[in-house]
């Protein structure tokens, strides 16, 4: 007959280094970071890890000063550059594709966008004429640009993420929510689920959307849904570059599928899709593409951007010790993911970040509001 232990709850016996808060990308690369620095750590999700906004997204990486804020760019510019070395490691080490194209980007920006300079026109910035390079394009003799730019797909890089954190030795507790980040003599030291607690010397709130619902501060963060459909397309009409319009974005993926992107709204928490959206984006991106009409729609979703106030993320040690946040990154998280895991574990294990981080400090909206 073989032995029985009595029950126990892993929070009794074991303590980490630092406790992550949800398992989105933010949560996931910071947490293989971390462990690569040699610090113990646990991932607590609410629900599955990676299926909420990383999952959602659409994957393009861009770093464009015409779409990204000012504040921002640094950040951009370096996790764009960062991507090759961080796809190439969770692909290695996790055994999975993530699916990295470095086709670049069309663009065709609004019309009042676009200054004309002299002896510039805005299609001389395409490496070849659009009809060469994107046959199945309307060429309704529209401008456009070039961006030297890379997608990646986001599902299958959080996969691989998840897969890489688990080979480290990073601990996973998934669906249980984090209700309070624990206090103690003004310090973090832990975090309470509904079904228990986990004790840690450091805390990071990294629950996206959600992120300002855990006590005891409450951040700003506001959900902006983002609506999606994906096309399988036909093998004789297929795009390779992204192509962003102001009405639609199409995204391709090395498998034959392309990704229609994507509304912005503020719709609470609801993840629905609603049929005449989703037909409005469809019937932009056969407007944009009409070889597209033999495409099949394999799927439609709608996703949770962690929007803040000021469309600039939440970085840093927030105003109780060992508490920190990294969240916020509304459109660009994919994109942020790699630069985000570096800074945080700058700041977590006590080094300098690299980068000034005031803009994004996570005691501005208190000190406006004062
Ligand atoms: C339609 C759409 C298209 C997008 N396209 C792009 C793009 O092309 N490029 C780009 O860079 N970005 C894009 N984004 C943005 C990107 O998806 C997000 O910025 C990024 O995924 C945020 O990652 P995250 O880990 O912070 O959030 P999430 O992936 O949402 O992860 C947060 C996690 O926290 C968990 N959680 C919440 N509350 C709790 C709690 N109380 N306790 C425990 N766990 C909790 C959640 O369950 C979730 O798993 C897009 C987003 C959408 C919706």
């Amino acid at each position: 007959m073989g032995f029985r232990f009595a029950p126990f709850t892993i929070s009794s016996v074991k303590t980490w280094d630092v406790i992550l808060v949800g398992g989105g990308i933010i949560g996931i690369s910071l947490a293989i970071e971390l462990r690569k620095r040699g610090t113990s750590v646990l991932v607590v999700e609410r629900g599955e890890p990676g299926r909420e906004a990383s999952h959602a997204a659409g994957g393009m990486l861009v770093d464009c000063p015409l779409e990204t804020a000012t504040a921002l760019q640094p950040l951009a510019t370096a996790s764009a550059r960062l991507y090759p070395e961080f796809a190439r490691e969770l692909e290695l080490e996790s055994g999975m594709k993530v699916d990295l194209r470095d086709a670049g980007t069309i663009v065709f920006p609004p019309p009042d966008h676009v200054h004309p300079r002299p002896g510039v026109t805005l299609s001389s910035l395409l490496p070849a004429p659009l009809a060469d390079l994107e046959p199945a394009l309307a060429d309704a003799g529209r401008p456009a640009f070039f961006l030297k730019e890379r997608s990646v797909d986001p599902r299958a890089l959080t996969a691989a993420a998840i897969k890489t954190a688990k080979n480290r030795g990073v601990d996973f507790s998934s669906g249980d929510p984090v209700t309070k980040v624990n206090i103690e003599h003004g310090r973090a030291i832990g975090v309470t689920t509904i079904k228990t607690s986990f004790p840690a010397s450091k805390v990071v709130n990294c629950a996206g959307a959600w992120a300002g619902e855990i006590a005891p501060q409450p951040f700003p963060t506001r959900p902006v849904k983002g609506q999606m459909l994906c096309l399988l397309m036909p093998s004789r009409t297929t795009i390779t570059h992204v192509i962003r319009s102001p009405e639609v974005y199409l995204i391709p993926r090395s498998d034959g599928r392309l990704l229609v992107g994507a509304t912005v709204e503020e719709a609470g928490f609801d993840k629905r899709t609603d049929p005449a959206t989703i037909q409005r984006l469809h019937r932009a991106a056969l407007a944009l593409a009409p070889k597209l009409a033999d495409a099949r729609i394999l799927e439609d979703w709608a996703g949770l951007r962690p929007g803040t106030p000021d469309a600039l993320p939440i970085l840093g040690e927030t105003e109780t010790p060992g508490y920190f946040v990294a969240t916020g990154h509304f459109r660009d998280g994919i994109l942020l993911a790699p630069i985000t895991a570096q800074i945080m574990a700058n700041v977590i294990t006590g080094c300098e970040p690299g980068y000034d981080l005031t803009a994004f400090a996570p005691h501005r909206f208190a000190s406006r509001a004062a």
